[in-house]
């Protein structure tokens, strides 16, 4: 049997899985962390090496380029082995990436033929991604004499939402468990992002999820610690791409992490937060070329003022006009059933208590098609569309009076076309003309890094 409490996982990024470089560097934190005496075992969950979830998606998307792709794929992966891994660790790896390989010619070669793709089929080649990464992962630290070894099977169960398959808790947990109990090794290297349902057949379980999959294996078996570790030294301030005196924010209480990677921030799996429920356990997302991290665990504290930003601006707002709006019953539903039904995504919505107006905000991309089919309800007298931006500010701190008014006061001059406040009050989010978006941004950023502690 085995001591849950003393299992750590280890999550290791695509973005930083390019050369031999990074994985030198990867190898160094692993033996790092095996090394220290509180942890017995490690869980390495490892994302596609980077872009390869891209590129088999574009080969879905462009069945007569498959094959090429898969040759690179294969090729990316065979050069990197070749310059890491060497004798019969080489060979046996080179076997199993080759034999993977053939499978994914063959899927290939059907899809061109086929010019089809299933939902189900999809997910069997994206599959192949975290796959092909856990073999190389695993050679490399092989190779140097780490007590490891590797599962290829997904480790977690879901159901057939093939796509954005759902975890059966119960059923992984079992799953997790007969692993650990087969392999008695100080490191399992397992892929991410992946899942088996009970019928054998592979799911995926949303783009990023690869954090996911560490966060529920932690929740699973009662690991106190999941580290992240990725490209960047842990969450920051706002995009750093954007916005140039960014910093990392050491700590986030579990509802500010929920509400920044709902909004988007650091492209984090919407779920990534939500095993931390319940549980005593923490995630840590450090970065792998500099020291640096963000800690997230527990609830609102006292001290959790403001922690960050997040800008979009390529929204758009639609205003429905009507005034058979006006106290009727179920037009709000008629109208958010048709983005349903065109499948938009509705990004912020409000009705002043007149009821004369419904305002949606979506991603400019949708737009014309959800005002095709609203154009078709005779209820709507009138739409106007409108290119804006949405900035959201997160913190704690924004449940108390003092600081939410600074906030709101700070946001005023940029004419707000409306406001709104997410989860338990931790997030305020405006809506603002487009032109006006990097300003505003620019503007709360810098009222974050004033109330960012006490
Ligand atoms: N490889 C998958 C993706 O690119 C999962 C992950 O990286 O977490 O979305
Ligand atoms: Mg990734």
């Amino acid at each position: 049997m085995f001591s849950s409490s003393l299992i750590r996982i280890l999550k290791i990024g695509g973005s930083i899985q390019k050369d031999e470089k990074d994985y030198e560097l990867i190898l160094k934190k692993i033996s790092k962390y095996t090394e220290e005496k509180d942890y017995s075992r490690h869980i390495v969950v490892t994302s596609a090496i980077k872009n390869v979830t891209n590129q088999l998606l574009e080969a879905l998307q462009q069945p007569d380029k498959a094959v090429d792709i898969v040759s690179d794929i294969y090729d990316k992966h065979i050069r990197i082995l070749s310059k890491l891994v060497d004798g019969r660790e080489f060979e046996k790896a080179f076997k199993d990436l080759s034999k993977l390989a053939d499978e994914l010619y063959k899927i290939a070669w059907s899809i061109r033929v086929l010019d089809e793709v299933t939902p189900r089929v999809k997910d069997y080649f994206l599959s192949f991604g975290e796959r092909l990464a856990v073999i190389v992962l695993s050679a490399y630290l092989s190779n140097n004499k780490m007590d490891s070894d590797k599962v290829l099977v997904p480790p977690l169960i879901t159901d057939e939402n093939y796509g954005e398959a759902n975890i059966l808790f119960e059923d992984s947990s079992k799953h997790l468990i007969s692993i650990l109990e087969e392999i008695n090794k100080q490191v399992i290297v397992v892929p991410g992002f992946i899942g088996l349902t009970k019928q054998n057949k592979y799911t995926t379980i949303g783009r990023g999820g690869s954090d996911y999959t560490a966060t529920v294996i932690g929740k699973l078996l009662n690991a106190r610690e999941v580290r992240l570790i990725t490209e960047v030294p842990g969450i920051m301030t706002a995009d750093p791409k954007k916005i140039s005196n960014t910093v990392t924010i050491p700590r986030l209480s579990l509802e500010e992490a929920i509400e920044l990677s709902q909004l988007g921030a650091k492209r984090l799996h919407p779920r990534t937060f939500d095993p931390l429920f319940n549980s005593n356990m923490k995630v840590i997302i450090e970065g792998l070329y500099e020291e640096g991290n963000t800690v997230i665990e527990g609830f609102c504290t006292p001290n959790d003022l403001l922690k960050g930003i997040v800008a979009k601006d390529d929204l758009q707002l639609i205003t429905i006009e009507s005034t058979r709006i006006v106290g009727k019953i179920g037009s709000a539903a008629k109208i958010t059933d048709e983005a349903k039904q065109a499948n938009v995504n509705l990004v912020a919505l409000s009705q002043p208590i007149s009821e004369t107006v419904i305002q949606l905000v979506i991603n400019s991309s949708d737009s014309q098609r959800l005002i095709n089919r609203l154009n078709q309800l005779d209820l709507i007298t009138n739409i106007e569309t409108k290119d804006v931006g949405a900035v959201s500010i997160v913190g704690c701190g924004l449940r108390n009076k003092e600081i939410s008014t600074k906030v709101m006061n700070r946001a005023s001059s940029f004419d707000p076309i409306f406001i709104s406040r997410g989860l338990k009050g931790v997030s305020m989010t405006f809506i603002v003309d487009k032109r006006q978006t990097d300003d505003l941004a620019k503007e709360l950023h810098e009222v974050v890094l004033e109330w960012s502690t006490k």
